[in-house]
């Protein structure tokens, strides 16, 4: 099959040949209709993620259909419509069997652990556990869209931040991720307060059902604006970014008992920002982390996008080729693409 292969971490990678994928007993094999690039990607092609053993094939927001089947899978069968969470679960330890396969003892991470979706195959193991059912009206390219960015910010402001309507919910940094969380905060009902430095990602934002932006270029504090327009602070704030400002910001415009859910990453230089801790304490702040969705929680997200409240398709941009993921791979840190880049051509 056709995928595209780094031999060293920052070296450009190349398209290539490489040997089709086989199922395990308890895998699939998906042809690979669909596949985001996304800045995680970025991060382990430099050498960001320990991981990633080479030579690595990277991708892990992908949608497509059932190719082969192993025997000990019961639920799927080929020419099922799928998708899968960037974390794939073991099904067999404490946090699998309590329902948060999100963050299992023995992940399983197409396009990191594992060879991923910058590829016409991808095998997946404990299929069961871990394949989505794609409604049929899903098309590939939203579907691909999922898996990390959209249904990480769901868990962040519904599962973990526990969002309710007529909260406030500042979102710092309006990229993939920050918007993503934008569409759903406003889907439950909350305020949107959405914190960025570019005005086009801004109106994007408004676009998008945030009620008030803040340009953090444009005032002396960020987290002060954010506790005026709130009239006393936010009740769930996300850094979508990963940043320690945003991060500390996210924090620092919380009201008395809010949460702060950190979603985007920390990486690199950045593993272990400055917190308020002091702050944190006296307001009883809750700091929590998402990462990822688990499976069975996609039914949910699936069905407020049937019914219309939540549009994911808004936030796909460019559709590209497999051959032109190198670029758009390479260039993922400079921040330049609206929308979500997609691989829909193999
Ligand atoms: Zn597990
Ligand atoms: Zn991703």
């Amino acid at each position: 099959m056709k995928a595209v292969l780094y031999e060293s971490f920052g070296a450009p990678p190349r398209l290539t040949q490489v040997p089709d994928p086989t199922p395990e007993p308890h895998g699939v094999v998906i042809k690979v209709m669909a596949t985001g690039v996304c800045r995680s990607d970025w991060h382990g092609w430099v050498g960001h993620d320990p991981d990633i053993q080479l030579p690595h094939v990277p991708g892990h927001e992908f949608s497509g259909v059932v190719e082969a089947v192993g025997k000990q899978v019961q639920k799927w069968k080929v020419g099922d419509r799928v998708t899968v969470p960037f974390v794939a679960a073991c099904g067999h330890c404490p946090e699998c069997h309590a329902g948060h396969q999100q963050v299992c003892d023995h992940q399983f991470q197409p396009g990191f652990t594992h060879w991923g979706s910058f590829a016409e195959y991808v095998a997946i193991h404990q299929a069961d556990i871990n394949l989505v059912a794609l409604p049929e009206t899903l098309d590939f390219a939203t579907a691909a869209s999922l898996g990390c960015r959209f249904a990480t910010s769901f868990r962040a402001v519904v599962d973990q931040g526990k969002t309710s309507a007529g909260q406030w919910v500042a979102v710092h940094g309006c990229g993939g991720v920050g918007l993503s969380a934008i569409m759903i905060a406003n889907a439950v009902g909350a305020n949107v307060v959405a914190i960025d430095i570019a005005d086009d990602k801004l109106s994007m934002a408004r676009a998008l059902g945030a009620v008030a932006t803040v340009n953090a270029t444009q005032v002396a504090d960020v987290a002060q604006a954010v506790r005026e327009i709130t009239r006393g602070g936010a009740h769930v704030s996300l850094d979508a970014l990963g940043h320690p400002t945003t991060c500390f910001n996210s924090i620092s415009n919380l009201r008395k008992r809010g949460k702060h859910v950190q979603v985007g990453l920390m990486l690199g230089d950045h593993t272990t920002p400055a917190v308020p801790m002091s702050r944190m304490i006296a307001h009883e702040l809750e700091i929590l982390g998402s990462h990822g969705m688990q499976a069975h929680r996609y039914g949910a997200m699936l069905a407020m996008m049937e019914s219309g409240k939540l549009s994911p398709e808004k936030l796909v941009g460019e559709k590209i080729s497999l051959a032109q993921s190198i670029d758009a791979l390479m260039n993922m840190d400079r921040f330049a693409v609206a929308g979500a880049t997609v691989v829909t051509e193999f």
